[in-house]
């Protein structure tokens, strides 16, 4: 099976590291030349070009920031529609976003490559154990053919409809994952201003019915040790809660919270950086709103 893997940042280099470890051979490319190197050094064949990669493998996947550049390498100049082949696959596990993934499909199936959109839930560290969600949208007989080599990568692989209902999916779930860190922290901030102290507040809030994954996993241990390196960026967050509000309104469904939420994340992005610093430091803004001090300055 030639698989190719675009795209080696936080998420999709632990990928292709698990890939290789799982004994897949693995063709990969990236914009970022130094991790091409680091790559090789792991025993991966290197590209220098995506069309390289588009003329070598019959299945190539992509792990992009956006749709935007999904677009650009499968559809732009020298992008991959020009060297796959009849019947090879595009898994794109981006967090893309559903309407752009459907066009995609659509120029695509026209030259016989199928696509399945992949996206994936449970941060580097499940990335690292290869136990990640997988949420796929487009042809089950699809899916079934590249099974293998997405259960070396994810032990959660469901899918959940047509092209596109992947990366819808990806975006909701984001959202609840944003509210539920911002409507934590805003709780703390509210209880360290009237005196509480804020690991009691975490130690209650986990042994009752507030609980969540970022109660549990992100506060304590990102938020007030200061360390703010969950590895998954406040824009990709950003980016995840746009597409999910461009979703409800599609829809038509008024998401009063969600809008709220956006509003937040949106005004955070804005004060720059966002591409850069962990989406953990969503703290720092409710710190500079609420005037609180979670923990440790970043
Ligand atoms: P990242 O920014 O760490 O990595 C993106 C990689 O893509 C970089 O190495 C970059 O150089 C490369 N790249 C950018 N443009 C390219 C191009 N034109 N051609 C080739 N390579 C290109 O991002 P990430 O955190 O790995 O996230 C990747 C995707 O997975 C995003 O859509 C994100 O929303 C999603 N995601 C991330 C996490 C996480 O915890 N980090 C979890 C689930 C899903």
């Amino acid at each position: 099976m030639k698989l190719g893997l675009i795209g080696l940042g936080n998420m999709g280099g632990r990928i292709a590291k698990r890939l290789l470890e799982r004994g897949n051979q693995l063709h990969v490319y990236d914009v970022n030349a130094d991790v091409l190197n680091d790559f090789e050094m792991m025993g991966a064949k290197t590209a220098d070009s995506i069309k390289e990669v588009s003329f070598e493998n019959e299945y190539v996947i992509t792990v992009l920031p956006n749709a935007d550049i999904v677009k650009k390498v499968v559809l732009g100049e020298e992008g991959l529609i020009f060297g796959l082949k009849p019947n090879s696959v595009l898994i794109d596990m981006t967090s893309s976003t559903p309407e752009v993934t459907k066009e995609i499909s659509t120029v695509l199936e026209k030259h016989g490559i199928k696509m399945l959109d992949a996206p994936i839930s449970g941060g580097v560290k499940r990335a690292e154990e290869g136990d990640l969600a997988v949420m796929v949208g487009g042809e089950e007989s699809v899916l079934s053919e590249v099974l293998p080599f997405l259960e070396d990568i994810g032990s959660k692989i469901t899918h959940v409809g047509e092209s596109g209902a992947g990366h819808a999916i990806k975006a909701l779930n984001n959202l609840i994952s944003a509210t539920t860190l911002s409507i934590t922290l805003e709780a703390l901030a509210v209880g360290i201003k009237y005196g509480l102290d804020p690991y009691k507040m975490l130690n209650v809030i986990n042994n009752s019915t507030g609980k969540n994954n970022s109660s549990e996993n992100k506060v304590a241990q990102q938020i007030l040790s200061g360390k703010y390196e969950v590895g998954f960026s406040l824009d990709l967050m950003y980016k995840d809660l746009t597409t999910a509000i461009e979703l409800s309104k599609r829809v038509q469904v008024p998401a009063s919270v969600s809008s709220s939420v956006f509003q937040l994340w949106k005004y955070a992005s804005l004060q720059g950086n966002g591409e850069i610093i962990d989406h953990t430091a969503i703290a720092k803004v409710i710190e500079q709103i609420s005037d609180v001090k979670f923990g440790t300055s970043l």
